[in-house]
C-alpha cells in the first residue's frame, strides 16, 4: 500500500487498524534486536554466523604484563585449544583476559565467563609448582571452571592440592566437557559466572 492509498483510505477503521498492526510489528522487531544486543557482549563475538551452526568463540588474551610467564601462558592456552572446540584462546586484542605476574599466589578474578584478570603468582613457582599447569588452571577459571581441590593430579582444577610433583597441564574429560558446555549449549546460563579464585598451599585439599 502506497502513501496516496493510505491518505485516501485513512478514514476507514480497518485501514487504521492495519497500519497500527504494522507499527506494532516494527516496534516488536526493534525490541527483539535490542534484546539480542543486550544478551551479546564480549563472549558472544562469534566467528561463525550460519544459523544453527556451532559457534566457536574466540577469546583474546593480553600477556604483555606476564613477565617471565609469557611462554607458560601461551602453552596453557595451547593446552585448552587442543582440548576443546567451542572456544579458542588467542593472544591479541581486543583482550578480554589480562595476565599479569606478581609475587603472591596465583589467582583469577573472573568478571564473567571468558573475561577476567589472571595473576601468575611467583610464590607457587618458588615452591615448585609447574608453571604451565598453573597457567592452564587459571585459564580454566576464565573458561568457567571452579576450584576442586581433590588432591588428584589428573584433575587440572585440583590446582596446588595435587602437590608440586604434579606436572599435568591437561584438563580431564569432565573438565573438558564442562568447558564445551559452558561455551555451547549452556552458554546463556554460564555467562553470568563470576568469582575470585585464589590458590593456596598444597595442604588445602577438599573432596
Ligand atoms: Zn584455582
Amino acid at each position: 500500500m502506497g502513501l496516496a492509498n493510505f491518505a485516501d483510505t485513512r478514514q476507514s477503521p480497518c485501514e487504521e487498524f492495519d497500519v497500527s498492526r504494522k507499527l506494532f510489528a516494527a516496534l516488536a522487531l526493534l525490541f527483539s534486536l535490542g534484546l539480542a544486543q543486550l544478551v551479546g557482549g564480549p563472549v558472544a563475538a562469534a566467528t561463525a554466523s550460519e544459523p544453527g551452526a556451532a559457534q566457536v568463540r574466540t577469546l583474546y588474551y593480553d600477556s604483555s604484563g606476564a613477565a617471565e610467564f609469557v611462554s607458560a601462558v601461551d602453552a596453557g592456552a595451547r593446552v585448552w585449544n587442543e582440548s576443546v572446540s567451542n572456544v579458542r584462546l588467542v593472544k591479541g586484542q581486543p583482550a578480554s583476559i589480562i595476565i599479569r605476574a606478581d609475587n603472591g599466589w596465583p589467582r583469577a578474578y573472573v568478571q564473567r565467563l571468558g573475561q577476567g584478570t589472571i595473576y601468575m603468582g611467583r610464590q607457587a613457582v618458588r615452591e615448585g609448582h609447574d608453571v604451565i599447569r598453573i597457567a592452564a588452571h587459571e585459564l580454566g577459571h576464565i573458561l568457567g571452571l571452579p576450584d576442586r581441590r581433590t588432591g588428584l593430579c589428573r584433575d587440572l582444577m585440583s590446582g596446588a592440592s595435587a602437590g608440586t610433583s604434579c606436572k599435568n597441564p591437561n584438563p580431564n574429560a569432565a573438565e573438558i566437557a564442562e568447558v564445551e558446555s559452558n561455551f555451547g549449549r549452556n552458554l546463556r546460563s554460564a555467562e553470568s559466572y563470576a568469582g575470585v579464585f585464589a590458590e593456596g598451599g598444597p595442604a588445602r585439599v577438599s573432596r
